[in-house]
């Protein structure tokens, strides 16, 4: 009632630009979609090394900026060779997905998970020194899918570190925590100025 009828030309105007709207809706999905895709593994949805390099860059560099620590970590699955040999490997890759849902409900809003290597990944704390890290990585290891066990190898930024230094400590961290027995957290602790890196007695 009292509803006026719009021109056919007016309608035919009015859905051309629906239909633009439509199609420009559509193309700003894609491109987000392909920018998530560019910067994460397919399979576990974790960062992959390419969004890792921009992402720990900035993040040291933030560090000694905002005097807040960043800390390092590399958590590793235990056997994981023996677990595709036994299961399957479908299943080591659902125990991937399974592991990376797990540590990021342990993480905060900010914190980095990425896929470093096949069953190895690397996550960047910010606003995170060592003794939390210690808790977070702890928390880990209780929360691992198919009663599985991992290692984790944490060192804490210092200013003048380069990415590599910093994944060079975390590895020698981890691996001094297989060497250890598996199922536990080590930490490396940085050199003082140019001296050894030491781990925290067996590294
Ligand atoms: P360690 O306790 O010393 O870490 O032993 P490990 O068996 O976990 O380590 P190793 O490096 O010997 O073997 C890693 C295995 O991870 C071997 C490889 O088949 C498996 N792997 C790597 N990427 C994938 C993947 O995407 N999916 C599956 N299912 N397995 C993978
Ligand atoms: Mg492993
Ligand atoms: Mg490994």
């Amino acid at each position: 009632q009292g509803r006026k009828e719009v021109p056919e030309q007016q309608l035919f105007l009015v859905e051309l630009l629906a239909a633009e709207i439509g199609a420009a809706i559509d193309r700003a999905n894609l491109v987000a979609l392909l920018d998530t895709q560019s910067r994460s593994d397919p399979l576990t949805g974790a960062a992959n090394r390419r969004s890792w390099d921009q992402e720990i860059d900035r993040e040291l560099a933030r560090a000694p900026r905002t005097g807040s620590p960043l800390t390092g970590a590399i958590p590793d699955m235990d056997h994981f060779k023996a677990y595709n040999d036994t299961f399957g490997h479908l299943a080591g890759d659902l125990l991937l997905k399974d592991l990376v849902t797990a540590i990021r409900a342990e993480l905060r809003t900010g914190d980095l998970i990425a896929r470093w290597g096949g069953e190895e990944f690397a996550l960047a704390l910010p606003d995170c020194d060592l003794a939390e890290a210690q808790t977070i990585a702890a928390r880990i290891l209780n929360v691992l899918p198919s009663g599985q066990t991992a290692s984790i190898g944490l060192t804490q930024s210092r200013a003048q570190d380069t990415p590599r230094a910093l994944i060079e400590r975390a590895d020698l961290a981890l691996y001094a925590a297989k060497k250890g027995g598996r199922k536990q957290v080590k930490t490396s602790y940085a050199p003082p100025v140019l001296g050894l890196v030491r781990g925290d007695g067996s590294a």
